[in-house]
C-alpha cells in the first residue's frame, strides 16, 4: 500500500480532498458535498465519507490535514467560529476526525493551507513575502511573511477579508462593518444582482451594459483593499485564487496601475499580482503538506 497524507478542504458547499505522496504528488482526488448548511455533525459525517473513499483505494493514510474557513486554533484543532458557517461555535474538528479515522489529524485555516501550497509548490516558490487572497463565499487570506506561515497569536491572523474598506459600511457576519469581503467576494457580486447570476457569469459578460458598472465598482473596491494590503505587508507577490480569480485576472495590469497611484511607490513597483497555480485544490494540497510537516 502506498503511504499518503490526506488533505481535506471543507468549503461552504463542497469538500475537496487529495491524497499526496511522499514526493508531494497528488495520487488521488475526491469531491463531495460538505453539508455545512446542516451543521457541524453533518460535516463530520461528510469528512468521514471522504476518508472512506481513500481507504477503498488501497492507500496507507499516515496523517490527515484539514483546511477550514474561520478562526481555527491550530494547536487543538478547534474551529472557534467561522463567518461562513453560521452555527459553528468551538467545534472540536481535530478530535472528531481523529476519533472517526484513527489517524493523526491537523486542522488549519483554509486560506493558510492554500498559501502554504502555493508557496511550496506553486507560483510563490522562493518568495519571501507572499499574500494569498481567495475570492469565494467570503475572502480568505493567507500570509507567508519573512519565509514563514503567519498565523498570529491565536491562529486567526491574516483574515484579509475582514478589514473595513468602507467605514460604517455593510454589516459583516464577523461583527465588523464595511469588510473587504462584503464588497469583493464572489457572494458580494452575486448579491449585487439579487442572486440572478454568479460572479463567474458576471465576469464572462463583462462588456454588457448591465454588468459593466458592477465590474467597475468591483475593481474600484478591490483596488482599495489591495492598496491597504500592499502598504501593510509590502509583499513580493499577491496571489488571487477562488472561483472569480480567472475573471479578475485580465484586469491585473489595470489594478497594478491603480496601486501605482495609491500605494507607496517602492511597494507598487515591486509587487506582482498573479492567479494561484493550483486553483481550487490549493487548500486541500496545502492542508496535506502542513500535516506532513507536523508528522515528519
Ligand atoms: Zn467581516
Amino acid at each position: 500500500m502506498q503511504p499518503v497524507i490526506l488533505g481535506i478542504d471543507i468549503g461552504g458547499t463542497r469538500i475537496k480532498a487529495v491524497a499526496v505522496s511522499k514526493e508531494r504528488d497528488v495520487v488521488e482526488k475526491y469531491e463531495g458535498p460538505s453539508d455545512a448548511q446542516d451543521g457541524p455533525s453533518a460535516v463530520r459525517l461528510a469528512v468521514a465519507l471522504s476518508v472512506e473513499y481513500f481507504r477503498g483505494k488501497s492507500l496507507e493514510i499516515k496523517a490527515i490535514g484539514v483546511g477550514c474557513a474561520g478562526s481555527v486554533n491550530p494547536l487543538n484543532g478547534v474551529v472557534r467560529n467561522s463567518p461562513n458557517f453560521s452555527h459553528w461555535r468551538d467545534v472540536p474538528l481535530k478530535e472528531w476526525i481523529q476519533e472517526d479515522s484513527s489517524v493523526p489529524t491537523q486542522v488549519e485555516n483554509d486560506a493558510n493551507c492554500a498559501a502554504y501550497c502555493e508557496w511550496k509548490l506553486g507560483g510563490g516558490k522562493n518568495v519571501h513575502n507572499l499574500v494569498l487572497l481567495t475570492l469565494g463565499t467570503g475572502i480568505g487570506g493567507g500570509l507567508i511573511l519573512n519565509g514563514e506561515l503567519f498565523r498570529g497569536s491565536t491562529g486567526t491572523g491574516g483574515e484579509l477579508g475582514h478589514f473595513s474598506i468602507y467605514a460604517d459600511g455593510k454589516p459583516c457576519p464577523c461583527g465588523n462593518l464595511g469588510c473587504f469581503e462584503r464588497y469583493c467576494s464572489a457572494s458580494a457580486l452575486r448579491e449585487a444582482v439579487n442572486g440572478k447570476y454568479s460572479a463567474r457569469e458576471i465576469f464572462m459578460q463583462a462588456a454588457s451594459p448591465e454588468f459593466r458598472p458592477l465590474i467597475d465598482r468591483f475593481l474600484h473596491d478591490f483596488s482599495i483593499g489591495l492598496t491597504s494590503i500592499a502598504n501593510i505587508f509590502d509583499p513580493d507577490l499577491i496571489l488571487v485564487g477562488g472561483g472569480v480569480a480567472k475573471g479578475v485576472a485580465p484586469y491585473f495590469p489595470k489594478l497594478i496601475q491603480v496601486l501605482k497611484t495609491r500605494a507607496f511607490p517602492a511597494v507598487a513597483a515591486n509587487v506582482r499580482l498573479e492567479v494561484t497555480q493550483f486553483g481550487n485544490l490549493s487548500g486541500a494540497i496545502g492542508a496535506a503538506l502542513l500535516a506532513a510537516r507536523v508528522n515528519e
